[in-house]
């Protein structure tokens, strides 16, 4: 399962609610926050998403609607008896905003946190590594210190294939030593060789956060071909000048760099409040780039395997 929640995104347009930029990345078993606007928990609530299994957090940067309910968060798990160890990464600075929420309003959190800061990431630098997830930076262009974040699957080792070896005749019991990669012999004196039922793990699924950013063309080379791409699109070309003024991008900029780097599917999202339909948003970007969808409060998309067969 590699499946993410729009718990928010950023949307202060009146019909939808002013909701805080956040996604809740599920990978099997494991889930990633990724930034924590005001109402983040509240919202994770309202779409069934549990905190418990949250590995890291991570912020592309340090404005209001990017980590103001993260004080808020990381007392919830702390009340709720979290045990394990929790990594936060963000820019430089998320250290200080943290220790300072959690000294001022007297709280204390009994997991330990694991810092990452991050000062001038460069592009596709490791910063976190789970069991089955590996996560690099991709900095963007914003008023502040801002970094996007590329989730990249660790592939498992070889995938078993369960049924051809029950075809072939393998009793439950010698299985084990087929997936380890041992001959087995059978009664009947045939030999199941390992490779007859082992087959390449598939490939790694990559998911690509983009979220703020003027338009930046380099981005692209570094998500080429990612399955998912989020891009933040906070106005649409009527407003390109203001977009350039503060450092954000319109919905053919997102679009602009989804053709560019090849990716799977794009999502859309951080609308800005001036407009009262996201339409021509979706309108704008699928002239540039057809396989697009805007992202919506509340909202699960998968990404299916990539299985080469
Ligand atoms: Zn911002």
């Amino acid at each position: 399962m590699f499946e993410i929640c729009i718990l928010g995104t950023n949307s202060a347009v009146p019909a939808f609610g002013r909701h805080p930029t956040a996604q809740m990345l599920t990978h099997m078993g494991t889930s990633f926050l990724l930034d924590c606007g005001e109402g983040t928990q509240l919202q994770a609530a309202r779409y069934g998403q549990r905190l418990r299994k949250l590995e890291a957090i991570f912020i592309t940067h340090l404005h209001g609607d990017h980590v103001l309910g993260l004080v808020g968060i990381l007392t919830t798990l702390s009340l709720g008896g979290r045990p394990l160890p929790l990594t936060l990464v963000g820019p430089v600075g998320i250290r200080a905003f943290v220790e300072y929420g959690l000294a001022q309003t007297y709280s204390t959190v009994r997991y330990p946190i694991e810092f990452v800061e991050l000062d001038n990431p460069q592009p596709g630098q490791e910063v976190y590594r789970g069991k089955r997830m590996m996560v690099s930076a991709l900095p963007l262009s914003h008023r502040v210190p801002t970094v996007g974040y590329l989730f990249t699957e660790i592939p498992a080792r070889q995938r078993f294939l369960f049924y051809e070896a029950k075809r072939l005749g393998v009793p439950k019991e010698k299985m084990g030593l087929l997936k380890l990669g041992n001959p087995v012999t059978l009664e009947d004196g045939f030999t199941v060789l390992p490779e007859q039922v082992l087959a390449a793990p598939d490939p790694p699924r990559r998911y690509a956060f983009c979220t703020d950013t003027g338009f930046l063309p380099e981005l692209a080379g570094h998500i080429a071909g990612v399955d998912l791409l989020y891009h933040e699109s906070t106005f649409l070309q009527d407003q390109e000048q203001r977009a350039r003024d503060t450092f954000h991008s319109t919905a053919a900029d997102a679009a602009r760099i989804a053709r560019q780097a090849g990716v799977g599917k794009l999502l859309l999202g951080h609308y800005s409040a001036r407009y009262k339909e996201l339409q021509p948003f979706l309108d704008e970007a699928r002239r540039v780039f057809p396989h697009t969808e805007l992202a919506l409060e509340g909202q699960l998309i998968s990404i299916p395997l990539n299985r080469a067969e």
